[in-house]
């Protein structure tokens, strides 16, 4: 039997396995919750029809890939549209035939990489579909990409096209990295921030956290080292693998670190407008 990809229920983690894999290694984790009820993993021709594609073309030449009903953790999937050959960062949780059309027809995919396993989404199905060039992951999240072929592991820091660079940044994620686009002015900034939107997608709040679901914070060193990396990077808009936030640039998110920094550790969904304030001073 050839290993087939299966998707976690609750989380939408793919795993390639000879049969429904045992367990989910994102779902064990203390990161995210357990299943109440047991595990189920889903077989790509039970995704399918339970799915409809969606793609939103954004300012700077970036494309948003999502599905709907939400499946698992429900990422988003960007694609950077680039005249030396597209970079998809983060993946959405499954690709329908249309969503695979409307990249082909964008030009393919010649780079590939995510932040860290919650952004992974059907990474493996635009591997398989695209053959793209490279696939970085940063090496100490290996372990979590059984579903598809890492080509380019990483140490520190990865320039995959002029002016792409992806930077390790760890916390929330031993292996997390941010994607630097200095041409864009965006970070996309993996789990490294979360920001709260209302319905019409304004930003009202920012957040730093070890574990979303748990509220469990980084620790000091871990704040001091999102903070030396992000300190040295130009950008006005971060993208998270589930938020397109415009106007969450360098001062706001360095606001939310330095937060961290003077009180105790603890989550805080800190509003926006005390952000900004703070990020004048
Ligand atoms: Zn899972
Ligand atoms: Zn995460």
């Amino acid at each position: 039997m050839p290993l087939k990809p299966y998707a976690c229920a609750n989380c939408g983690h793919w795993q390639r396995y000879f049969a429904p894999p045992p367990d989910c290694p994102v779902c064990t984790d203390t990161r995210n919750d357990l299943p109440e009820d047991g595990w189920r993993f889903l077989t790509v021709e039970e995704v399918r029809p339970m799915l409809r594609g969606h793609w939103r073309r954004l300012e700077r030449d970036l494309v948003a890939f999502s599905v709907s009903p939400p499946l698992g953790l429900n990422g988003t999937g960007w694609l950077l549209l680039q005249p030396e050959g597209n970079i998809a960062f983060e993946a959405a949780p499954f690709y329908t035939d249309e969503m695979l059309a409307e990249i082909e027809r964008l030009g393919g995919i010649r780079f590939l990489a995510a932040s860290h396993v919650h952004g992974y989404g059907a990474l493996w199905q635009l591997q398989d579909v695209f053959r793209p060039e490279v696939l970085a992951i940063q090496k100490e999240d290996l372990w979590l990409t059984k579903a598809f072929r890492v080509t380019r592991p990483y140490d520190e820091a990865l320039e995959i096209a002029p002016g792409l660079v992806l930077h390790h940044v760890g916390g929330h994620y031993e292996g997390q990295a941010v994607l630097h686009d200095a041409g864009r002015r965006i970070l996309f900034c993996g789990d490294a921030f979360k920001v709260d939107q209302d319905e019409a997608g304004n930003s009202t709040a920012v957040s730093t956290h070890k574990a979303f679901h748990k509220s469990i914070p980084l620790t000091p060193g871990e704040i001091r080292r999102y903070r030396e990396v992000i300190a040295g990077l130009d950008f006005d808009t971060v993208c998270t693998p589930f938020e397109h936030a415009p106007g969450v640039g360098r001062d706001i998110a360095l606001a939310v670190l330095d937060d961290q920094l003077r009180g105790p550790p603890g989550v805080r969904h800190i509003p926006i407008d005390e952000l900004r304030r703070s990020a004048m001073q």
